[in-house]
C-alpha cells in the first residue's frame, strides 16, 4: 500500500506519437490525476533514443537513453510505449522484477509473449495492463476483462486498423484502386511508409489475439490467428459489393464455435450495408461484441494518434495507482478455460463467388451440383451474360470454410468455368 503524500512515481519508456502526449497529460493534468488516483503522478523520467531531439512539454532534464538507469530508480509504475518486441520486454521484465507495475501500449509484444509478461506480474505481484494496445482510445479490453467477466462472449466481430478502414472508406466512395486509396493515406498521414503490417492483416491479427484471449479465457498468440489482408481488394470487387448492397472492411473475428472451440482470423470481408460495423468510415474504430447475456454491444471510436491513445494509456495509470494506493492488485492472465483453437477451415462463414463460364445449356445445372456435393448451398444465383460467355454471381449459405474451399477448387477445375473472377467471405448476417 502507498504511504500516506508520498507521490506514485512514474517512468516513461518512449516519447513518439503516443508517449510526448501520455507525458504533457501527464504534467498538464496532475491536479485532476492527483485527485482522481489518490495520490499525485510524478513523472521522474523520460527513455527515448536520441536525446538530441527538440520534446516541447517534457521538461529536458526527465529526457534520458539510459533506460536500465531509469527503471533502476525507486518507481512504482512504468509506462512502455516504445514499441516492438526487443529491448520493450526485457525493460518491462526487468521492472516487474523490481516490483514495478506495467501499463503498456505494446500490442505486438502482447500477441507474440503476452504469456511472459503476464508471468512475471503474477511472480512479482505486479500490475499489467494495456487498454491502449486494442483500439486506441476505446475502452474494449477493461470492459471485456472486467464489465462481462460474468457473461459468456459468443464473438468478438471488429474494426480494428484505421489505415485498412480509411482505405477500404476511399475505394468504397470514390471506386478508387487500392493503390491509389493507400498513396493517399500516406499522404495524410493515416498509413506509414512501409504499409506492410497494416495492409497486411498483421496489427489487425495481434490485436484479435489479445481480444480473443480475454474474450475466451484461452491462451491465444498471433500465431493462432488466420491472416489475409487487403492488398488484393480490387476497385472491381468493391464495386461488386457495392451493386449487391454490400461494403467491404477488413474484419477481425474471434469466434466460439458450438463445440466450445474457437477460430480467430482477419481477413476482408463483404458486410451488410445495413450492419452497424458498415458506417464505421475512414480511420475509426468499432469492435461488435456478442455476448449470451447481454447481447450485442458495440464499442466505436478513435483507434490510434497520439491523444486519443494517450487517453488510454492514462486510464491504466490511474487504475494501477489506485490499486497502490488500495494496497491490491488488478486482474491478472484469465487462461482457465483452455478453449481449443481451431484452423480457419472450421469457420462458418458464407461466400459471394463470381464465375466467367461458357454459355450454353447445362452450365448451371453442373456448377450448382459441384457446390452441393461439397455440402454447400445456393442462396442466391445472377447470371449477366456475356458474348459467349456468362458472368455467374453466386452468393452462397453459410458453410464450413473448408468445404467452401474445396468447392473453389474443383470449380477451377470445371471445363465449362473459365475463370473464377472473385470471391469473397461474407459476414454479418444472421
Ligand atoms: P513512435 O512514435 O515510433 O515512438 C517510439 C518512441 O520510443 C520514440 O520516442 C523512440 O525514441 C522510443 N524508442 C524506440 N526504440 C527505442 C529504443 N530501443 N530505446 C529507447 N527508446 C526507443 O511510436 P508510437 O506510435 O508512439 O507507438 C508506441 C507504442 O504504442 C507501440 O507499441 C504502438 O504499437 C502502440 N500504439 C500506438 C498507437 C498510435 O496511434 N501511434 C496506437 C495504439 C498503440 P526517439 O523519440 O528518440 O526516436
Amino acid at each position: 500500500m502507498q504511504n500516506d503524500n508520498r507521490p506514485i512515481r512514474i517512468a516513461l519508456i518512449g516519447a513518439g506519437t503516443v508517449g510526448s502526449k501520455v507525458a504533457s497529460l501527464l504534467i498538464d493534468q496532475a491536479q485532476d490525476l492527483k485527485a482522481r488516483s489518490g495520490a499525485a503522478l510524478e513523472l521522474v523520467g523520460v527513455g527515448v533514443k536520441d536525446t538530441a531531439k527538440s520534446r516541447p512539454g517534457i521538461p529536458a532534464q526527465l529526457i534520458t537513453n539510459n533506460i536500465s538507469e531509469l527503471i533502476s530508480k525507486d518507481i512504482d509504475i512504468l509506462v512502455e510505449v516504445m514499441g516492438g518486441i526487443e529491448p520493450a520486454r526485457t525493460h518491462i521484465l526487468d521492472a516487474m522484477s523490481r516490483g514495478i507495475s506495467v501499463v503498456t501500449a505494446n500490442k505486438e509484444l502482447l500477441a507474440k509473449d503476452g504469456a511472459t509478461l503476464y508471468a512475471a506480474a503474477e511472480k512479482n505481484n505486479v500490475d499489467l495492463y494495456f487498454e491502449a494496445s486494442v483500439a486506441g482510445a476505446i475502452p474494449l479490453l477493461r470492459p471485456l476483462r472486467e464489465s462481462l467477466v460474468g457473461d459468456k462472449v459468443k464473438k468478438v466481430l471488429g474494426i480494428v486498423n484505421g489505415t485498412t478502414n480509411y482505405i477500404l472508406t476511399k475505394m468504397d466512395e470514390t471506386g478508387a484502386s487500392f493503390e491509389d486509396a493507400l498513396k493517399e493515406a500516406q499522404k495524410l498521414g493515416y498509413a506509414e511508409s512501409d504499409p506492410t503490417a497494416d495492409v497486411g492483416g498483421f496489427d489487425a491479427a495481434a490485436k484479435a489475439a489479445i481480444l480473443a484471449q480475454l474474450a475466451f479465457h484461452t491462451r491465444v498468440t498471433i500465431d493462432d490467428v488466420f491472416v489475409e489482408g487487403i492488398t488484393k481488394v480490387s476497385a472491381h470487387d468493391v464495386k461488386a459489393a457495392k451493386e449487391m448492397g454490400y461494403v467491404i472492411k477488413l474484419l477481425a473475428i474471434a469466434e466460439r464455435l458450438n463445440d466450445d472451440s474457437v477460430v480467430v482470423r482477419v481477413h476482408p470481408a463483404m458486410i451488410p450495408r445495413s450492419h452497424p460495423l458498415a458506417s464505421v468510415r475512414e480511420a475509426f474504430n468499432a469492435v461488435f461484441v456478442e455476448a449470451q447475456a447481454a447481447g450485442s454491444l458495440m464499442f466505436y471510436g478513435q483507434g490510434a494518434g497520439g491523444a486519443p491513445t494517450a487517453s488510454a494509456v492514462l486510464g491504466d495509470v490511474v487504475a494501477v495507482a489506485r490499486n497502490k494506493v488500495s494496497g491490491k492488485r488488478g486482474p491478472g492472465e484469465s487462461i482457465y478455460a483452455d478453449l481449443e483453437i481451431k484452423p480457419i477451415g472450421q469457420a462458418e462463414t458464407s461466400y459471394y463467388i463470381s464465375l466467367q463460364v461458357a454459355d450454353k445449356p447445362g452450365v448451371l445445372a453442373q456448377i450448382s451440383q459441384k457446390i452441393a456435393d461439397h455440402n454447400v448451398s445456393i442462396e442466391t444465383v445472377r447470371q449477366d451474360g456475356l458474348v459467349n460467355d456468362a458472368q455467374l454471381v453466386i452468393k452462397t449459405h453459410k458453410a464450413l470454410e473448408k468445404d467452401l474451399a474445396k468447392t473453389l477448387d474443383e470449380l477451377k477445375n470445371l471445363d465449362s468455368v473459365k475463370e473464377i473472377s472473385d470471391y469473397m467471405r461474407v459476414e454479418g448476417e444472421n
